[in-house]
């Protein structure tokens, strides 16, 4: 059929196609343009879809089709750049279009609602409150730059802002409301902050950092991938800044995409008080109604710089000018369900699709963007040294073989620890595993405490008596005495965080501690509170989980101590290695400044280990040149491209039967440069009571193993038994989990 009006429209369902619709029976043409989300009959119920195309033919019947019930947005949410984008990343990571499209709109837009009209919360001064002096409140500098702030913005700003701009602010603006000098108001249009009056003044780049900026901004105007590669605290925040300062001064919009929520508000901050612009920050732990707005506000070219967590990736920006992905080599980059992309990669390719820069910043880049430097794809910028003047800590191991350990720390750590802390100094310890211990067991018996649903051990939570699973949330109370013999010897065995802070409290009950993992930062807000705390010197013992290796600088450190490396070296995963250098070098990095160099000790039964021998007298650089060459012989990423194709059910039979006939469909395609392996049991076979399997795809040549996903994976889509499992497709995998 032709000539006719046909939508293509990408309805949020799982299922791989895009349907034609025509258009509602009434209806302006106008409205009729490719971004606008429609509200559309699918089967028995309703679905929110985007139109993708106004067409004139259908392979179906137009009799067949259905009308779309309502165009409900005035005005495109996405641009034709954004729905390519889209589309590339529907059939790259092979999840269906609508789900991809659905999954980079704010969650009201998601379900269809009307585009938001009210406002969201903010402060503005009362008659009272701007007739207050700041000068007469010296004391409370905080009040001070609130007031100031305020009094530059009589209409009022966001929540938002004003933490950007004055930090955690929640207290402060109920106490100034009490006061009478501030009201709660709904921010309604979407302002923006209007510059501060004074921005403060960056140091002058170094040499290097001079040259980078150069190399970068030499070609501003088109694509070009750059791996920023600059041991931490070399400066490449700094370097950030004046290529955000460059676009921005050149009209273009900026993304800026970070690992983790709790790095947001310092590098928000930075940029605020270090550009003339309207700087948005995105990422989860927003409210609902503010998230939409700031996605508004990006999309309408608002802000000109935004910053965000991985799902960021997809926010419109009509003015994108660069690219910047900090820390690249960062896990979270990858979404680990549902819709599996890589954020880092996709950045890459929306660069290129929008002809701008993409920078990787990093000081443990990731084998895979490694090894396009090498290849000449992307650009290698080195900052080899730290800036101002700041010297690169030593590090050594500490072998602990044959040696008494309390709560995992050997009694010459411990000799180090007790010398730093009278000298004034901090101390940094990394244990990698939260809890009190990993293990529960009965001396009596030999019981262990399982969790009942994965096959995995429970871990000990003191601070809340409960056991609990690590991999499928489960929790129970511990136990006084054994499910198996009843005897009351439960025994505690190996160590995780708690456990450290209290045999650490014990023996130093006098210095400040300051505990950093999942647990302890739960609360919103509280892991700002902990490092701000760490920064004025409240805290002298510092320890955590990774999340103390991310992001912060801790000048005062002057030892590290990593206490556990081993399990990590003989990790079942290929990319083991390279994530334990990774963390040890990021870890290492926060110590140390100019006049107080730091050291890291790593405790290790293995001091032998090469890939720890490598790492220590060759820096992270010849690592990785060894652990390339390794990859290289073993056939594995980045010198080769895999898909994983996972599957898991109440019972094996189905998992497996159903990896098993999906092997048998690629049989048939007898493609030389494609291997497939499996089906395998997942290294964690049940987890929250369900078995898990996979089957792995794997080609030297990328194309070949997209050309082979897209045929396959319908072809399994269509299979019966894929309704008696739960599947999904992992394409470059990063966990074989
Ligand atoms: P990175 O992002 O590589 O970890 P940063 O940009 O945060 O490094 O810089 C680390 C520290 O060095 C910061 O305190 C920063 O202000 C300082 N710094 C960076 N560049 C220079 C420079 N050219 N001169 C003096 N200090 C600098
Ligand atoms: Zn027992
Ligand atoms: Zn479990």
């Amino acid at each position: 059929m032709t000539g006719m009006i046909i939508l293509k429209v990408a309805v949020a369902a799982p299922v791989y196609a895009i349907f034609d619709y025509l258009p509602p029976a009434e209806y302006d043409p106008e409205r009729l343009i490719p971004g606008v989300r429609l509200r559309v009959p699918f089967g028995r119920g309703e679905r929110c879809g985007v139109l993708l195309q106004v067409s004139d033919e259908s392979q179906l019947q137009t009799n067949r089709l259905k009308r779309v019930r309502e165009v409900l947005d005035d005005n495109a949410l996405f641009g034709a750049e954004d729905i390519a984008l889209l589309c590339w990343a529907a059939d790259y990571y092979r999840y269906p279009l609508g789900e991809v499209c659905a999954a980079a709109l704010p969650a009201r837009l998601r379900q269809g609602s009307a585009a938001q009209k009210q406002g969201v919360p903010g402060w503005r001064l009362t008659e009272l409150g701007s007739a207050q002096d700041p000068a007469l409140l010296m004391r409370a500098p905080r009040q001070v730059a609130l007031l100031q702030l305020l009094l530059r913005h009589p209409e009022g700003l966001s929540r938002q802002d004003i933490d950007l701009h004055c930090g955690s602010s929640a207290q402060l603006l109920r106490k100034l409301e009490q006061r009478g000098w501030l009201e709660q108001i709904d921010i309604q249009a979407v302002p923006g902050m209007r510059n501060p009056p004074a921005v403060e003044a960056g140091p002058t780049l170094n040499q290097d950092q001079q040259s980078a900026v150069d190399r970068i901004t030499h070609g501003l105007s088109r694509f070009g991938a750059y791996l920023l590669d600059g041991v931490t605290g070399s400066g490449k925040t700094e370097v950030y800044l004046e290529l955000l300062k460059q676009v921005v001064a050149l009209g273009g919009q900026a993304l800026v995409l970070v690992p983790e929520i709790g790095l947001t508000p310092q590098l928000s901050q930075r940029l605020r008080r270090r550009l003339q612009v309207s700087v948005a920050v995105l990422h989860s732990g927003l409210a609902e109604g503010e998230r939409e707005l700031v996605w508004q506000r990006a999309r309408l070219g608002q802000a000109r710089v935004v910053i965000g967590t991985r799902s960021t990736v997809f926010v419109p920006l009509p003015d994108l000018g660069l690219i910047l992905v900090d820390e690249e080599h960062d896990l979270s980059f990858k979404q680990q369900d549902g819709f599996r992309y890589s954020a880092r990669d996709v950045a890459v390719v929306r660069a290129q699709r929008c002809n701008c820069p993409v920078v990787l910043g990093s000081a443990t880049p990731s084998l895979e963007s490694l090894k396009n430097a090498l290849d000449g794809r992307y650009k290698h910028l080195r900052l080899p040294e730290r800036a101002g003047g700041a010297t690169q800590p030593a590090i050594d191991l500490l072998d602990i073989r044959s040696t008494q350990l309390e709560a995992g720390v050997s009694g010459m750590l411990k000799r180090l620890i007790e010398a730093e802390l009278g000298a004034g100094n901090q101390v940094l310890l990394f244990l990698n595993r939260r809890g009190y211990a990993p293990i529960l067991t009965c001396h009596d018996c030999g019981w262990l405490a399982q969790c009942q649903r994965c096959d995995a051990r429970m871990t000990i939570h003191l601070s809340d008596g409960q056991l609990s699973c690590h991999h499928c949330g489960a929790q129970y109370p511990v136990q006084k005495c054994c499910p198996e013999c009843g005897g009351t010897a439960l025994r505690a065995l190996g160590q995780g965080t708690e456990r450290l802070e209290e045999m650490l409290r014990g023996h130093y009950p006098n210095v400040g501690l300051a505990r950093i993992d999942r647990d302890a930062t739960r609360r919103k807000g509280s892991l700002e509170r902990l490092l701000e705390e760490i920064k004025q010197g409240k805290h002298s013992l510092l320890l955590g989980t990774q999340m103390l290796a991310k992001g912060h600088h801790f000048p005062n450190v002057t030892l590290v101590g990593i206490l556990d490396v081993d399990q990590a070296l003989f990790g079942a995963d290929f990319r083991a290695a390279e994530r334990m250098a990774q963390l040890i070098v990021q870890v290492a990095g926060r110590a140390g400044r100019a006049d107080k160099p730091g050291r890291v000790l790593i405790q290790t039964r293995h001091p032998e280990h090469p890939l720890l021998q490598t790492l220590l007298r060759s820096g992270y650089a010849a690592f990785a040149g060894a652990s390339l060459a390794e990859r290289r012989l073993a056939l594995l990423p980045p010198y080769t491209f895999q898909a994983l194709l996972r599957a898991e059910a109440h019972r094996r039979e189905p998992a497996l039967a159903f990896l098993e006939q999906s092997a048998a469909l690629a049989a048939g395609f007898k493609l030389d440069s494609l291997a497939l392996w499996g089906p395998v049991s997942a290294p964690m076979e049940r987890r929250a009571g369900r078995y898990r399997f996979q089957l792995l795809a794997q080609s030297d040549k990328r194309s070949v193993l997209q050309g082979f996903l897209a045929e396959w994976i319908p072809l399994i889509a269509a299979m019966k038994s894929a309704r008696r499992v739960r599947w999904s497709v992992d394409v470059d995998p990063q966990e074989m989990l």
